[in-house]
């Protein structure tokens, strides 16, 4: 039976790695753009990247400015020109909202803005030479290769966690993926609340 693919390449995840792929495959082969589609449930690109910078308050990158998504190694060092005072020392670590500006005008310039579907792939089966994903909202899409970018990382919480007797703040222990540090207010010279320490709560062996 011949199954005509609605997309060419389906990434499933919308990260940096996604949008590195997708920038890279459009420099070799601009008319591809309409045949590739990235599914993510945010329905944009770096949704995770920007969450994680934001709740963390991070000033700018640990990887210097050659590390971006867009083919041209030197294109972030150019888009910077203007801006140096937010490349950091001692590698020229890109400041967080100059990395953010280069990726929303990578993104315009290739104009893949709107190839992100907002869905979660839940299902991945192969259909003749092709694979059927199944979107969460019940429909589905042909396509001829797919690309799994869902990032590998799992979040680990040992199982001591759940061993912890008694009450505790719950911001004091949390997995650093949802540490958000907007929420705290300033922790400069803060040596914390311990009286929940006192016997309150602990850990049975
Ligand atoms: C605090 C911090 C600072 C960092 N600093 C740097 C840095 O300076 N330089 C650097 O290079 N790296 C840095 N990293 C690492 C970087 O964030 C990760 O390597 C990167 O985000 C991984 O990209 P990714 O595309 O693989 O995954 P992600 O960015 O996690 O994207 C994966 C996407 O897949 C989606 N997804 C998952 N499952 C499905 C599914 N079933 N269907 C559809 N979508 C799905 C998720 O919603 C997510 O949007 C940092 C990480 C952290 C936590």
């Amino acid at each position: 039976m011949f199954v005509k693919p609605d997309i060419n390449i389906a990434i499933v995840g919308a990260g940096v790695h996604a949008l590195t792929l997708t920038l890279h495959l459009l420099q070799k082969r601009k008319d591809m753009g309409d045949r590739i589609l990235a599914f993510d449930p945010s329905g944009s690109w770096l949704s995770q990247w920007h969450r994680q910078f934001a709740m963390q308050e991070i000033p700018h990158l640990r990887s210097p400015a050659v590390h971006h998504p867009a083919p041209d190694a030197f294109n972030l060092r150019r888009f910077a020109e203007s801006r140096v005072d937010e490349l950091h020392p001692p590698y020229d670590l890109p400041g967080t909202g100059l990395f953010q500006d280069f990726c929303k005008a990578a993104i315009e310039k290739f104009k893949v803005g709107d190839r992100v579907v907002k869905a979660k792939i839940n299902r991945l089966e192969p259909l003749n030479r092709h694979f059927r994903l199944g979107l969460d909202d019940g429909s589905s899409m042909v396509a001829r290769r797919v690309v799994l970018a869902t990032n590998k990382t799992v979040v680990q919480i040992p199982k001591w966690v759940s061993q912890i007797k008694g009450d505790y703040p719950s911001n004091s222990l949390v997995h650093s993926h949802n540490l958000d540090l907007r929420s705290l207010g300033s922790l400069a010279g803060d040596g914390g609340d311990r009286s929940w320490r006192k016997g309150n709560a602990n850990v049975s062996a």
